[in-house]
């Protein structure tokens, strides 16, 4: 039986992970699928019940689950803590703890939605691409890193370093994404400046020539950030550095308009993975029923396709999705004149009784 380890975290966290407990229960009767679950801490409720967060507990439960679903963490209860304590400080020690590598950034945009994205219409209409970023190295954990003085004058300096394996491991998530999308994968560096992308460009290219049924092509960053924002839909799978990926998942999110709407997953050698909204805990809208739940069940749709080996589940969440969408249901978020406003328990609710109709 498939172990899903659910961490919900803080602000609104408790609010979409109990959607998601719904929509797991309406899965295990339509489907069959039966899941252990675990709950677990992290972030600021696991500082205020253990003192770190990121409990040892918490991560043991991790390492032996086949997926951790997480909610969000942070809020401004724990925003003067000294670093090492801060709620974000858990999500990084998940990171590093789970060795999870790449990150599956999908840039959705469901067309009955079209209207709340800040781009014309017929830009992003149908939007569907995916960024994969690496998220374990580069110039985030590259060393020499810090600051010192010269001529009584400071410099802050970090080092952007990529090995060879590093790159081969992520471009191989891209080329296998590609394969089971659209078949077509950029790969984004800033060769014309960097080393250090020219060698990920050097081994893209050799990498290339092993995979000839993926379509490859490369792109530098400061282009690849005017195309995302030009013409969009051109791409179909991009994969890039930590610090260029950053950035580029970003501002492709927000080409979709709803921050609510957002799934990610962060994945492991082994397949293991956490999937997490791409929202934070939003405490201004905490325990209101205003959150929307959909980028949370969208992340369990990941789940089931990339760690649970059940692409038909992911497939039944997402049209459960927009068939809610259809039928006018939206959380503040994403309300538009002539549509019905719902809230959190809702909007989940619309989405287990569209899965079961289907069902
Ligand atoms: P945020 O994403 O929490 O909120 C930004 C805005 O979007 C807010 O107005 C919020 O109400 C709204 N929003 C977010 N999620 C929503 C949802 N599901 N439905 C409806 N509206 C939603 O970002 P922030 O305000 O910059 O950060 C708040 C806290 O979250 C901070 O402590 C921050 O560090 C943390 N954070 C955590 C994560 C994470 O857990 N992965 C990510 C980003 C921020």
């Amino acid at each position: 039986m498939s172990k899903i380890l659910v961490l919900p975290g803080d602000g609104i966290g408790n609010e979409i992970m109990a959607e998601a407990a719904k929509l797991f229960t309406a899965i295990e009767q339509v489907f069959g699928f039966q899941c252990e679950f675990e709950r677990g801490l992290i972030g600021g409720i696991a500082v205020d019940e253990t003192g770190t967060p990121l409990p040892d507990q918490t991560v043991e439960l991790a390492k032996q689950a086949d997926a951790v679903l997480l909610g969000a963490v942070g809020g401004p209860k724990w925003d003067n803590l000294e670093r090492h304590l801060r709620p974000e400080r858990g999500l990084l020690g998940m990171r590093s703890a789970l060795g999870l590598f790449a990150n599956l950034r999908p840039a959705i945009l469901f067309p009955q939605l079209a209207a709340a994205s800040t781009l014309k219409e017929e830009i992003v209409a149908g939007l569907d691409i995916l960024i994969i970023r690496e998220l374990t190295g580069g110039i985030y954990f590259g060393e020499p890193r810090g600051e010192r003085k010269e001529n009584g004058k400071r410099i802050g300096f970090n080092t952007m370093v990529y090995g060879e394996d590093e790159i081969v491991r992520i471009l191989e998530a891209g080329f296998e994404a590609a394969r089971k999308r659209g078949g077509r994968l950029c790969s984004v560096d800033k060769a014309n400046v960097l080393d250090v992308s020219g060698l990920w460009r050097e081994v893209a290219i050799e990498m290339g020539e092993k995979n000839p049924d993926v379509e490859l092509s490369h792109m530098y960053v400061d282009n690849a950030a005017m195309q995302l924002v030009r013409a969009p839909k051109q791409f179909d799978v991009m994969v890039t550095g930590n610090l260029f990926g950053d950035i580029l998942s970003d501002c492709a999110a927000m080409l979709t308009g709803s921050i609510g709407m957002l799934p990610s997953a962060s994945l492991n050698e082994a397949g293991a993975g956490m999937y997490e909204p791409v929202h934070g805990s939003a405490p201004d809208i905490a325990g209101t029923d205003q959150a929307n739940p959909l980028a949370t069940l969208l992340s369990m749709a990941m789940m089931f396709r990339h760690s649970l080996s059940r692409a038909d589940i992911g497939d039944a969440i997402e049209t459960a999705v927009s068939s809610v969408l259809d039928q006018g249901l939206r959380t503040g978020d994403i309300f538009t004149d002539g549509t019905q406003k719902v809230g959190t328990v809702q909007m989940g609710d619309a989405v287990v009784a569209a899965l079961q109709g289907a069902g």
